[in-house]
């Protein structure tokens, strides 16, 4: 197959309209089979729930090209998991898991030549999203959805090197208990850009969020989990009811924990400890670990160890392992890559 003529090492993360999406209704109370179109516009009423209520979610995975030339996703399962959970905390209907599965590699497949080749660092990121269909007035879920899944290629994220972040510990908060933030909803999505433009606007270039009842805890940022690496070597990661399950963190930890034999521990992190860390990193599909250099908070700055430059060691072993095992270099965990074709 014949790729398409694009300069994909200098692409960046925006949205190219591919070939082919995927798109299906619920109406009636069942979903219908769902078919391939070329066509990328949706038209809903003026009154759709998900403009009225915001009743939206999404999930974000990645299709690579390996090294021997298979075109793969990583752990698709656990997006259609994630998602099931989001639309039943969102009185969504759930997409069936497997049917999930099944629309991802027809979307991967249909656009095949979209794929960005070995190599070129750039890659097919999938969105999957749901929202509420039909016109709703009176605050109530509406009763029918459309799910779709369209892709777009994205560029190598360490463009021009890695950088490390420059983070603001946020005077705002984005989960309260017992709220929305461990599910993949747009809403969490929404009341974050005030908060994150501050921050650009403040010269950072994210925020890190404590637990809001408390603010003694780390949360995440606005879109990745933190992982901590202390100055012995356990790998950290915060652990809260309203945190995102980040698939690309559940999977750093296996990595560190079963492929490298480091210790591992997921557990609640005061940010009184942040301090003593060697080194911090956000994970996400996105960037899989972007190093954090630099974290400023009311009474001063917190500078770690591994600098403004690159990637503190420990975390540059747990990016290397986890991108090796996506592009099949490194053997996978048994059910980690899903071959489309
Ligand atoms: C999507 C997301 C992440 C990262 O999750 P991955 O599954 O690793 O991509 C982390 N935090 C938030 C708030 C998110 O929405």
């Amino acid at each position: 197959m014949e790729k398409k003529n694009i300069d994909w090492a200098n692409l960046g993360f925006e949205y190219t309209p591919t070939d082919w999406r995927f798109v299906a209704h619920y109406r009636d109370g069942k979903w219908d089979e769902g078919e391939l179109t070329q066509d990328a516009n949706v038209v809903i009423s003026e009154c759709a729930g998900v403009l009225q209520y915001a009743q939206t979610c999404f999930e974000g995975l990645k299709a690579y090209t390996t090294e021997d030339g298979k075109i793969v996703t990583f752990r698709p399962d656990l997006n259609a998991q994630r998602m099931a959970d989001t639309c039943k905390r969102l009185e969504m209907p759930v997409y069936p898991e497997d049917l999930f599965v099944k629309a991802v590699e027809k979307v991967v497949a249909a656009n095949a030549a979209w794929v960005p080749p070995y190599g070129s660092g750039a890659t097919l990121y999938l969105r999957p999203f749901m929202f509420g269909f039909n016109s709703v007035i009176g605050v109530k879920p509406a009763t029918e959805y459309e799910f779709r899944i369209f892709c777009t290629p994205v560029g190598p994220y360490f463009k021009g090197g890695v950088r490390p972040l420059t983070l603001t510990v946020s005077d705002f908060d984005r989960a309260a208990p017992h709220g929305t933030g461990n599910i993949k909803a747009g809403l969490n999505y929404a009341m974050s850009l005030y908060p994150v433009m501050e921050a650009h606007r403040n010269g950072f270039d994210e925020n890190m969020y404590l637990d809001s009842a408390t603010r003694t805890k780390v949360e995440e940022t606005g879109g990745a989990n933190f992982l901590f690496v202390t100055k012995d070597g356990t790998v950290v990661t915060p652990k809260s009811d309203s945190i995102l399950p980040s698939i690309t963190r559940r999977s750093l930890m296996i990595v560190a924990e079963k492929v490298l034999g480091m210790k591992v521990e997921h557990r609640e992190v005061l940010f009184e400890e942040v301090k003593e860390f060697a080194e911090c990193g956000l994970c996400g599909t996105a960037a899989v670990i972007s190093p954090v250099g630099k974290i400023v908070h009311k009474d001063g700055e917190i500078c770690f160890p591994s600098g403004m430059s690159e990637m503190g060691p420990v975390t540059k072993k747990l990016y290397d392992t986890l991108t090796g095992i996506q592009m099949g270099r490194v053997e996978a965990p048994e059910g980690w890559i899903h071959v489309i074709e």
